[in-house]
């Protein structure tokens, strides 16, 4: 940092004033979880109504690539 780019405490402060985190505004689901506005239920995938993830599907994936990395792990394991 150059010293001519320097600004004064109060300066930065000011310019900092802005930067505050805000909470996430939370809506509930018709499924009856709470989820984030604007982004699709986490729990059952649906947005405004309309499924819109495959949650049973995902699951389905998300077991078979586990099994396949377990059975893998616990063989390793075993020895
Ligand atoms: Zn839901």
């Amino acid at each position: 940092m150059v010293v001519r780019m320097r600004h004064t405490r109060a300066h930065t402060a000011n310019r900092r004033s802005h930067h505050a985190l805000k909470a996430q505004t939370l809506a509930k689901c018709e499924c009856g979880a709470t989820r984030v506005s604007h982004r699709a239920c986490p729990s059952c995938g649906r947005y405004r109504g309309r499924v819109v993830v495959d949650k049973v599907k995902q699951a389905e994936s998300k077991a078979a690539k586990k099994s396949a990395k377990g059975g893998s792990k616990s063989e390793a394991s075993k020895k």
